[in-house]
């Protein structure tokens, strides 16, 4: 590890002062992704300016219904909040569904946003990454690429974002306040990701001298019909080969309106509302969950190891559907094989 300058934020405007200053500068949180980078060398920030002491910790509820979430609200205090629980259970589960509880006391929900790919190339400073060296070629391509990404994917990179957090965060329409010097502007979780393309090297849109400050989230939670599906190599402590969230007002048999996101599959929770909208006003069956499925998966493309993930996703979809239509919601702590 590098030597770096640590210094602490006092508070909002101080923190984008100093990064805006220092364009070598991190912020850091819990620091359970970026110390394991800095460990690593595959990030060498010189200056780490430490934000976990703003007071951005509180879960508040909005007057339309809807919660604002501090972006240093730890994600086991998150997950296990009781308006979250009640209202947004979908979000807790998925929460739950990563890390181990010891990370998960750590880690905070900003930090959680802004986690780097687990592509082993990129873990690998002695393999070309375009990622982590841009221009230096793509090593997952033509490489070991189980783990990687089958929509959205480019030439460039076809790593894929790790969080399970923000696949469900995608279902509830949430949006990412941030702050910069030039002030405070939102941003669709939707569209906070970016997709590779030919600069692997964003992860998101946020600007280097932006910090976040807040997750929103809207009234609807759908906390009768839900469910966080993930699939992977062990039952904990493991990232997601592909995982589901599901959403969905139900109206006896018939689906009034659905929203579902895939996570392990590309470079950001993937969301379609095309196939969506094939469940609206449609009855709960498996034909139609299979549709939508088929449509989501349209353009999935494979790269050899990975190519099990096509036919893993539809049925992960089709089960995650099912499970949420049945009321039968599949959590961290409610598990179940069949
Ligand atoms: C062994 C292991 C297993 C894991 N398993 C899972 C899993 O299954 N599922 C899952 O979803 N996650 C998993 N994680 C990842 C974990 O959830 C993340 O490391 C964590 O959420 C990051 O939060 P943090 O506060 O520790 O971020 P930090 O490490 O402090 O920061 C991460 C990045 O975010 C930036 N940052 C932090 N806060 C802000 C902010 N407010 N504004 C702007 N930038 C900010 C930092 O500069 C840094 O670049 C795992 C991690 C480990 C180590
Ligand atoms: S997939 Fe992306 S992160 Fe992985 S080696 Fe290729 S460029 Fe690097």
């Amino acid at each position: 590890m590098i030597n770096f300058e640590y210094t602490r934020a006092n508070n909002i405007s101080d923190a984008v002062r100093q990064i805006a200053a220092d364009s070598s500068a991190k912020f850091i949180a819990g620091g359970t992704n970026l110390l394991d980078l800095m460990k690593e060398d595959v990030e060498q920030p010189t200056h780490l300016i430490d934000i976990s002491h703003l007071p951005l910790t509180k879960v508040e509820e909005n007057t339309d219904g809807g919660l604002r979430i501090g972006a240093l609200v730890p994600n086991s205090d998150l997950a296990w909040h009781p308006l979250v629980a009640k209202r947004y259970p979908v979000l807790g589960s998925a929460i739950l569904a990563g890390a181990s509880a010891q990370l998960r006391n750590m880690a905070s929900t900003g930090g959680n946003l802004m986690q780097r790919t687990r592509c082993f190339y990129f873990y690998d400073t002695v393999t070309p990454c375009n990622k982590r060296d841009p221009g230096s070629g793509c090593s997952a391509i033509k490489g070991l690429n189980r783990i990687n990404a089958i929509l959205g994917t480019s030439e460039a990179c076809i790593a894929t974002h790790p969080s399970d957090m923000c696949v469900a965060l995608a279902v509830l329409d949430a949006k990412v306040h941030v702050t910069g010097p030039s002030g405070d502007r939102t941003i669709a979780l939707t569209d906070f990701h970016r997709l590779p393309g030919d600069t692997p090297q964003r992860d998101t849109n946020l600007n280097p001298n932006e910090i976040i400050t807040a997750i929103e989230l809207p009234p609807q939670g759908f906390s009768k019909n839900y469910t966080y599906l993930k699939i992977r190599d062990r039952l904990s402590y493991a990232f997601a080969l592909v995982s589901v969230a599901v959403g969905l007002e139900m109206d006896g048999k018939t689906i009034r309106q659905a929203r579902f996101a895939v996570g392990g599959v590309a470079h950001k929770p993937w969301r379609d509302q095309s196939a969506e909208a094939l469940l609206n006003g449609q009855q709960a069956t498996p034909e139609t969950y299979r549709r939508a499925a088929d449509h989501l998966l349209r353009d999935a493309k494979g790269y050899g190891h990975n190519d099990f993930k096509i036919e893993l996703a539809r049925r992960t979809i089709v089960r995650g559907l099912t499970q949420a239509a049945n009321g039968t919601p599949q959590s961290q702590s409610n598990k179940k094989i069949a």
